[in-house]
C-alpha cells in the first residue's frame, strides 16, 4: 500500500512527485510513455512558473528569453518591450525531462512506459490498475493532462464550451535568422482563430507556430493552420500536432474521496494565453502537500477538501478573470486590436500580467478605465 499513487509525468506530476518525496511520502508515480517525449506546446515557460520551481534551471533549458511582444491583427502591427524578461522559452521534451529527473532525486519510486487504464476510489483506499499490475494506494493524483478519461473518477468530462483545440508545428531555421526577425519577442496573431489566436514563438533553432481557439467555434483546425503557416512564410511540409487544452477559470469538482485532480486534469489553464504551466506545477505541489498533512502530520481525510482552498487562494481568481478577458478579447479581436493600437500600454500591461507583476484581476479593472477614453477619442474623432 502506497501513501500515494500519481498519474502522470508531466509538469503537475512531477511536482507532486517532487513535493511528496521531500515530505516523506511512500510514492509511485506512474507515466505512460518513456521520457524524453514530445508534448505539443508553444514553450513558454512564465516567470511565475519559474518562481514555483525549489530549484535552478540549467541554462541549457532556456532557449531564448522574451522581452517583448509583437500584436498582429490582419497587416497591422504593434510591438511593445520591457527591460526585463518576461517568460523564458523551452523545448518541453528537455524541461519535462528534467523536471522528472527532479521528483527521481527525492527518491519516489517512477515507473515510466507504464500506462494507468483504470483508477477507482474505494472506502479505504485507492485501485490503479496498468498492464503490468494492480496497485493500491491511501490517496491518488490524477495528473494525466487535458486528454485521458481518469480524471472523469472525480468530474464529467468537459463539453466543447470548455476546452480548446490546438494545433502546433516546429518549423526549423537557422539560429541567426530567427534572432535576426525575433530577437527577444515572442508574436500573437489576432482574429485567426475563433475564441483564440495563432503563435510565432522563436525557440533556439525552430519556431513554434501554432494556432487555437475555443473546440465549438474553432472547426477544420487543421486547415486554419495550413493557411495560417502559408500567410507568414512558412510553405514547407511540417508535421502538425493538435491538442486539447482546458478554458480556465471554469468551477470544476477537483477532489473527490481519495483523488485529487492537478495541472490540466483540473482545468487549470489561462484562457487568454493557454498559459497552463504555473499551475500545473503549483497545483501537483499543493495536492502532495494535501495529502502529506493527512498521512504525516494525522489530519483527517476531511482535509482532502483543503487543496480546492489552497488553488482557490493562489490563482483561482486569477483564472476567473482570464476566462472573462478572453471572452471579451477573443469575441471581440479587432475592437481589442484597435485599443491597443491607441493606447500601448493596453499591451504593455499585458506582459506585467506574464511577467505577474499584476493579476488578471487588476489588469481587467484597469482596462475598464481605460476603454472608456478610447470610445471617447473614436467618438471625437469619427
Ligand atoms: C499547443 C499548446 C501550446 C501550449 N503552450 C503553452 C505555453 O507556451 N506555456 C504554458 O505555460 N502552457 C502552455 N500550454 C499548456 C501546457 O502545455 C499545459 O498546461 C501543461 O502541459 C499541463 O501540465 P500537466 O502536467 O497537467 O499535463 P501534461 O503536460 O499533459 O502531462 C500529462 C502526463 O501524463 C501522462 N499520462 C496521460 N495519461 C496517462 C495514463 N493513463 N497513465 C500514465 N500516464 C499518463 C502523459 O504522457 C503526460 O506525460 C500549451 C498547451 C497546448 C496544447
Amino acid at each position: 500500500m502506497y501513501d500515494l499513487i500519481i498519474i502522470g509525468g508531466g509538469p503537475s506530476g512531477a511536482s507532486a512527485g517532487r513535493r511528496a518525496g521531500k515530505l516523506g511520502l511512500n510514492t509511485l508515480l506512474l507515466e505512460k510513455e518513456e521520457f524524453p517525449r514530445y508534448k505539443p506546446c508553444a514553450g513558454g515557460l512564465s516567470t511565475r512558473a519559474i518562481s514555483y520551481l525549489d530549484f535552478e534551471l540549467p541554462q541549457y533549458i532556456i532557449e531564448r528569453e522574451v522581452m517583448g511582444l509583437r500584436g498582429i491583427f490582419k497587416n497591422r502591427i504593434i510591438e511593445v518591450h520591457k527591460d526585463h524578461s518576461v517568460s523564458s522559452l523551452v523545448s518541453r521534451s528537455a524541461f519535462d525531462n528534467f523536471l522528472l529527473k527532479k521528483a527521481r532525486e527525492t527518491k519516489i519510486e517512477i515507473h515510466t512506459g507504464e500506462k494507468v487504464l483504470s483508477c477507482e476510489e474505494k472506502s479505504e483506499f485507492v485501485e490503479i490498475i496498468t498492464k503490468k499490475g494492480t496497485y493500491q494506494a491511501k490517496f491518488a493524483i490524477v495528473a494525466e493532462g487535458a486528454h485521458g478519461i481518469l480524471k472523469t473518477c472525480v468530474r464529467p468530462a468537459d463539453d466543447e464550451n470548455k476546452y480548446g483545440v490546438c494545433v502546433v508545428t516546429e518549423v526549423l531555421a537557422n539560429e541567426d535568422e530567427i534572432e535576426k526577425s525575433f530577437g527577444s519577442v515572442v508574436e500573437i496573431h489576432f482574429g485567426v482563430a475563433d475564441g483564440g489566436y495563432g503563435w510565432i514563438f522563436p525557440h533556439k533553432n525552430y519556431y513554434s507556430v501554432g494556432i487555437g481557439g475555443i473546440a465549438k467555434d474553432f472547426p477544420r483546425p487543421r486547415e486554419k493552420i495550413h493557411k495560417f503557416l502559408i500567410n507568414n512564410g512558412f510553405t514547407g511540409d511540417y508535421k502538425l500536432k493538435g491538442h486539447k487544452i482546458p478554458l480556465g477559470g471554469i468551477k470544476r469538482k477537483i477532489s473527490g474521496s481519495r483523488v485529487l485532480l492537478s495541472g490540466d486534469a483540473a482545468g487549470f489553464v489561462d484562457a487568454v494565453s493557454g498559459e497552463g504551466l504555473a499551475y500545473a506545477i503549483s497545483s501537483g505541489q499543493f495536492a502532495a502537500e494535501v495529502i502529506a498533512g493527512i498521512c504525516r502530520r494525522g489530519g483527517n481525510i476531511k482535509d482532502l477538501s483543503k487543496y480546492e482552498s489552497l488553488c482557490q487562494a493562489e490563482f483561482g481568481t486569477h483564472l476567473k478573470y482570464s476566462l472573462i478577458s478572453s471572452k471579451l478579447i477573443h469575441r471581440f479581436p479587432e475592437l481589442s486590436f484597435n485599443m491597443a493600437i491607441d493606447n500601448r500600454e493596453i499591451l504593455s500591461k499585458s506582459l506585467d500580467v506574464v511577467n505577474s507583476s499584476i493579476d488578471h484581476k487588476s489588469y481587467f479593472y484597469w482596462s475598464l478605465k481605460v476603454c472608456p477614453l478610447f470610445f471617447l477619442r473614436k467618438f471625437k474623432l469619427g
